[in-house]
């Protein structure tokens, strides 16, 4: 008893992080003399239940620097976590995958600079995100290389077999809790990446890969914990279909759960995206029982109030900004206009079919990740707008292909075929599900991005 409410008092402790708590200083250190009376007791009524906090993050994109409202990047994430740690010796740090594509940073150096940051941030392990891909799935090599942390994957292999990840499931022991980890990527793989992320790799559906390895986790572990880059859908159905999991830690989704999920016994977490937020989930663990005896999760935002940002973590980011700003501060045109993503994605159709003089250009709101204000264009901008390596491909379809594929009408009175320019993430799809066929394809070595940025340069602008 006295360990519940031990734990309930670290609970209300942590709420008197949130301004909106109303608690004096007296009632705090009140409760803080409490806790510390009260946390000997506990562990001799009670050595069987001990506390875990499980910290964690997913889907940061590269977002190494805060937002324009202040709020996230990797130095605050990392200050928060030390902070944590600081104060106590039962911290879990997690990374649910995507770490790495959504901004010039990771594009420029092809994702290698974040794993460089986040080796100064106290990770116990990570999961691939399938945007870990990005760049084919041969650098994957070289992020584990590069990463102090193991990176997991049990469910995506090699041509040759080989597991992509560093192993599939990690062994820790944290405050006397054995804990096992089983990480799993997304199955849909190869429908999200383009074709040099995925060519001749084996992906398994992570229930399957998570029952093969259950039983030994189960054996040589209090604690069972999913990190899954799969979706909450996916955590959800996991949760169904495999009942012997104790925390699933997501990601894929940027599902912003302020609350954890419960399916049966199972608790799912995700931390939305973008460093925003870093996910806490505080356990009681009832270790000879192997369950957990009480939880309470939340997302603590990782705005002003949470702390400094950590020192270290920042001149590691600060050392590339320095060298992208030399690069991508050029400013390369201007637009008169504020240019939203309707109007950019016409704009890049507009430019496409002109360059590759073809009958329409084709490109989705969903592969712009920004927009323009009116003034000047910067190469950062441009690198912005288009974050990811596409390079262009001519599509030679017919009419009705024009309208299905493309959702494009043919002009009154043609009959086709119809020259299409478009980037060959798009192209791919369509001919790995057979829509299309390869033969319809030319394939161009410019990536798209290099295609808007010289048309920028040399018009000196951007016109929707
Ligand atoms: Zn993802």
């Amino acid at each position: 008893m006295i360990e519940r409410a031990n734990a309930r008092l670290v609970r209300i402790l942590d709420q008197l992080e949130t301004p909106a708590a109303a608690w004096s200083h007296l009632a705090r250190a009140f409760l803080l003399a409490l806790v510390f009376l009260l946390a000997p007791l506990s562990h001799a009524v009670h050595p069987a239940t001990r506390t875990l906090v499980i910290l964690h993050t997913n889907d940061t994109h590269a977002h190494t620097l805060p937002d324009g409202r202040g709020v996230g990047g990797y130095a605050a994430i990392s200050g928060y976590l030390k902070g944590v740690k600081a104060q106590r010796s039962d911290v879990l740090v997690l990374d649910a995958g995507d770490m790495i594509t959504g901004t010039p940073v990771s594009t420029l150096y092809e994702g290698m600079p974040v794993f460089d940051i986040l080796n100064t941030l106290p990770i116990d392990c990570a999961v691939l995100g399938n945007h870990e891909f990005d760049h084919g799935w041969q650098k994957i090599a070289g992020f584990r290389r590069l990463a102090r942390f193991p990176i997991l994957c049990a469910n995506v292999f090699s041509p040759t077999g080989e597991l992509l990840g560093d192993a599939p499931t990690f062994f820790t022991t944290v405050n006397g809790i054995r804990i096992g980890v089983i990480g799993v990527t997304a199955p849909d793989l190869y429908a999200i990446t383009a074709t040099r992320g995925h060519q001749g790799l084996t992906v398994q559906d992570q229930v399957v890969a998570v029952r093969r390895h259950l039983p030994d986790v189960r054996q040589r572990a209090d604690l069972v914990i999913v990190l899954s880059h799969c979706g909450v859908g996916q955590d959800l159905r996991l949760a169904r279909e495999v009942p012997d999991i104790d925390v699933i830690v997501g990601g894929h989704s940027h599902t912003q759960l302020d609350q954890p999920e419960l399916v049966g016994k199972t608790i799912v977490v995700q931390a939305k995206c973008y460093s925003e937020y870093v996910g806490r989930l505080d356990l009681v663990v009832d270790v000879p029982g192997r369950r957990v005896a009480e939880y309470g999760g939340r997302l603590v935002r990782m705005d002003g109030r949470i702390g400094p940002p950590d020192p270290t973590t920042a001149a590691v980011v600060e050392k590339y900004e320095r060298d992208l700003r030399r690069t991508l501060d050029a400013v390369v045109g201007r637009t008169d206009a504020a240019l939203d993503k309707a109007a950019l994605v016409r704009a890049f159709e507009a430019i496409f079919a002109q360059k590759y003089d073809a009958d329409f250009g084709h490109y989705q709101p969903g592969g712009n990740r920004a927009t323009l204000s009116p003034g000047r264009i910067t190469k950062r901008n441009v690198y912005e707008m288009l974050p990811f390596d596409n390079a262009m491909v001519v599509v030679e379809v017919t009419a009705e292909q024009l309208a299905t594929l493309f959702n494009k009408q043919a002009p009154e009175g043609k009959r086709g075929p119809f020259r299409v320019a478009t980037v060959d993430f798009y192209a791919d799809r369509m001919v790995e599900s057979g829509r299309l066929a390869e033969e319809q394809v030319t394939r161009y070595p410019a990536q798209a991005r290099a295609v808007v940025l010289e048309h920028v340069q040399r018009t000196g602008g951007l016109a929707p």
